[in-house]
């Protein structure tokens, strides 16, 4: 009875071990990163068409995303030579349905992180791997709309603030609205009502305020959708 015992133990850690990113191959989470990187395009795509007139800078967008050897972490990088034979330069990881359109200019990270968290630096917006994990294409889409809110808004040189979040999610849901995406969906699912950042001073005080607030600017919304006016933020 122990050792039967002992065995399933031992059966359930190897089935645990075997759905961890560690035991795949470094092709295997190549292509993981890969696909992330290209879903992350896809997703953003629209919420940058979405912001133009919002956004601060904008740029034609040739509807092709690229990689290089210097996008993936270092210990992956000789096999992602070998297996893609990607090198210093850019090569074409991803061609999409558009192209040569103005989109907001903020291109998209990805940081091999398994903590779930995006972030920006003013002209870039990191989405972590492990937030990517947890998280459908809806939520994907307000995440990164309201980062480029904060782009937009000029926020990185302030202090952060509650004040700050409430600006950017506003905004991030006009962005999703002008997208014809289900903006109420968005705001009201579970990741809606987390903080946006992990970051100590980022954090909504009391995240039931979140979901508040984004109920007020959902009526926002409603009003000049009903009285057939421009969505402008
Ligand atoms: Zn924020």
């Amino acid at each position: 009875m122990g050792n039967n015992l002992a065995i399933l133990l031992a059966g359930l850690l190897l089935m645990a071990c075997a759905s961890t990113p560690q035991s795949l191959t470094y092709r295997e989470q190549l292509d993981i990163y890969k696909d992330m990187k290209i879903r992350l395009y896809q997703v953003g795509i629209p919420i940058k068409l979405a912001g133009v007139g919002v956004c601060s800078k904008t740029r034609i967008d040739k509807g092709v995303l690229y990689h290089k050897l210097r996008d993936y972490p270092e210990k992956l990088r000789p096999v992602a030579q070998s297996y893609w034979g990607l090198g210093a330069d850019d090569t074409i990881l991803y061609e999409g349905q558009s192209g040569h359109v103005s989109a907001c200019q903020a291109p998209l990270v990805l940081d091999y992180d398994t903590i779930p968290n995006a972030y920006t630096d003013g002209d870039n917006i990191f989405v972590t791997s492990g937030l990517l994990n947890e998280i459908d294409d809806l939520a994907l889409s307000l995440i990164i709309a309201h980062e480029l809110a904060h782009i937009a808004l000029k926020h990185v040189d302030k202090e952060p603030s509650e004040t700050l979040e409430r600006e950017a999610d506003r905004m991030a849901l006009f962005i999703l609205a002008r997208a014809k995406l289900d903006y109420r969906k968005a705001a009201l699912q579970d990741v809606a009502s987390k903080p946006p950042h992990i970051y100590a001073g980022q954090k909504y005080l009391d995240t039931s305020k979140r979901a508040d607030h984004f109920r007020g600017v959902i009526g926002e919304i409603e009003k000049l959708e009903e009285e057939g006016k421009a969505l402008v933020p």
